[in-house]
């Protein structure tokens, strides 16, 4: 794998949040970005036009969809000349408190999330582990969450999905050392995107905020350096790690 910059690197919902972020510090480094979607091409071919340097692209796929994952894998490799990085940043929060949901919601609501959270992240992996192994190796960041480890009261399959993929990164790191293929964890708190941004509202937003000692959520920006960092050569042997980013409002032991 090229060391710093000039890598090819995927960043999955790349069409704004965390992910944008992302793409904007790779792009910033040198490196090429393919910016995936589900259903925004405007938004991401805004990305891609405010991104620094050349050789990006707009790939697109419902994660939900394996045939459309390995498609979109495929395209963004082949635009960008292989893969070097993967950064499993796309997921969905939606509440299903099991106190209040039918048996057929409860059972869409864990379909749904796990889904794209978990079994979507799963098979872009097994897609892009095929060019990274083609190209003698490679660094996979998965974007978790603190509710993995706090949990999620009114979003259980959402913390269950977090801490799954929490598990699969772990197991991964092992199995794929030995092909240069590193892979490491952000668990970020409470970000400030459109995800959040009904709940930063109003008294609500006080509240989260003020679960921070810091008084504060965190930017995608902040999101953005840490995945750089781990994806640096530098992060190679914190294979396995999952780096808690939330303003100390959740720290475990
Ligand atoms: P966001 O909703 O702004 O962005 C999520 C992206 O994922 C969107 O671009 C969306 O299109 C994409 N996506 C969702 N379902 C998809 C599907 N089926 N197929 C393809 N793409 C799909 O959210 P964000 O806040 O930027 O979150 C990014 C990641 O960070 C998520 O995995 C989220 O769980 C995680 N995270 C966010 C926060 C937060 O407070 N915002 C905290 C911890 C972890």
């Amino acid at each position: 794998m090229p060391e710093g910059s000039g890598r090819a690197v995927l960043v999955t919902g790349a069409s704004r949040g965390i992910g944008r972020a992302v793409a904007r510090a790779f792009a910033a480094l040198g490196d090429r970005v393919a910016v995936h979607h589900r259903e925004s091409p405007e938004l991401a071919g805004q990305v891609v036009g405010s991104l620094g340097g050349e050789g990006h692209a707009v790939v697109q796929a419902d994660l939900a969809h394996a045939g459309q994952v390995a498609a979109m894998v495929d395209e963004a490799a082949a635009a960008l000349g292989g893969l070097d990085v993967l950064v499993n940043n796309a997921g969905i929060y939606a509440e299903h408190p099991i106190t209040e949901l039918s048996y057929a919601e409860w059972q869409e609501a864990w379909r749904e999330t796990l889904g794209v959270n978990l079994v979507g992240a799963a098979n872009v992996t097994w897609c892009a582990v095929r060019h990274m192994l083609e190209g003698g190796g490679g660094r996979i960041v998965n974007v978790s969450s603190r509710g993995a480890f706090r949990g999620e009261p009114t979003a259980p399959a959402y913390g269950a999905s977090k801490a799954g993929l929490n598990a699969f990164g772990q197991s991964l790191a092992r199995q794929l050392a030995p092909h240069g293929i590193s892979v490491l964890t952000v668990a970020p708190g409470y970000v400030e995107t459109d995800m959040t941004s009904e709940h930063l509202k109003a008294s609500r937003g006080e509240e989260i905020r003020s679960q921070s000692p810091f008084n504060r959520v965190a930017t995608p920006e902040e999101v953005a350096a840490a995945v750089v960092y781990l994806a640096s050569p530098e992060a190679a042997f914190a294979s396995g790690a999952i780096l808690d980013l939330n303003g100390a409002s959740y720290l475990r032991t």
